[in-house]
């Protein structure tokens, strides 16, 4: 009688206490958050869009690798909803799936981190280095303009000085073809006058450029 000093529950009560669990696992899929009902909904139009026909099978990682945003937009009235169902989102986005082309348009940006989707490597057109989502130069963009991955954005403060100033004449703005034409694409007429100055002309329709062409004006 090794045994004889273990207590094991009649069969019954074990079975008793799964369907216990299992009926306050239940409870709880009602008091689900906001988050967890948009994180469920997305994750569902992932599975419905991926390339994996077993896609319910997928762990998370493998289901968010096949997507990346081929495409990013501010809206300052933040008029859209994420496919996750939140509402009034001002940073929106368009992915693609790599293996399918399936599009999902739009997504918010939290979504996009929360489910680590490979985001918009935009890079300065100057320089070449890679663009964070906070510089200031591709936030005045994007109020202007969606914005995809050769966009082409001045980044930085020392690459827009350096579009105007010579290095071997300080101080004396010049105004290259190239940068008049670049402007010139954005709708924007630009001269300087008598090399100290220069001066951005635009119609009104084109307001929202004015974040950007201050944020170039800042150097
Ligand atoms: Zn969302
Ligand atoms: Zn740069």
């Amino acid at each position: 009688m090794k045994n004889a000093g273990e207590i094991r529950p009649p069969r019954s009560s074990i079975l008793q206490k799964l369907i216990a669990v299992h009926h306050e696992k239940q409870g709880n899929m009602e008091e689900i958050s906001e988050a967890g009902k948009n994180y469920i909904l997305l994750m569902k139009v992932l599975k419905e869009n991926s390339s994996y026909p077993e896609a319910s099978l997928l762990s998370h990682k493998r289901l968010c690798d096949e997507w990346y945003v081929i495409q990013s937009e501010y809206d300052v009235d933040a008029g859209l909803k994420c496919i996750c169902g939140k509402e009034n989102i001002h940073h929106h986005h368009v992915i693609r799936n790599r293996f399918n082309n399936a599009v999902i348009d739009p997504i918010g940006s939290k979504c996009v981190k929360r489910f680590e989707i490979e985001q918009l490597a935009i890079t300065c057109m100057c320089c070449a280095k890679p663009l964070g989502e906070s510089n200031p130069y591709l936030e005045a963009y994007m109020k202007y303009s969606s914005v995809k991955k050769d966009t082409l954005i001045i980044g930085h403060r020392k690459c827009a000085k350096k579009l105007f100033i010579e290095p071997k004449m300080p101080g004396y703005i010049l105004l290259p073809k190239a940068v008049i034409s670049y402007f010139k694409n954005l709708g924007v007429s630009v001269r300087t006058d008598h090399f100290t100055s220069i001066e951005f002309e635009y119609d009104e329709e084109n307001e929202r450029l004015t974040p950007y062409i201050e944020m170039i004006l800042d150097f």
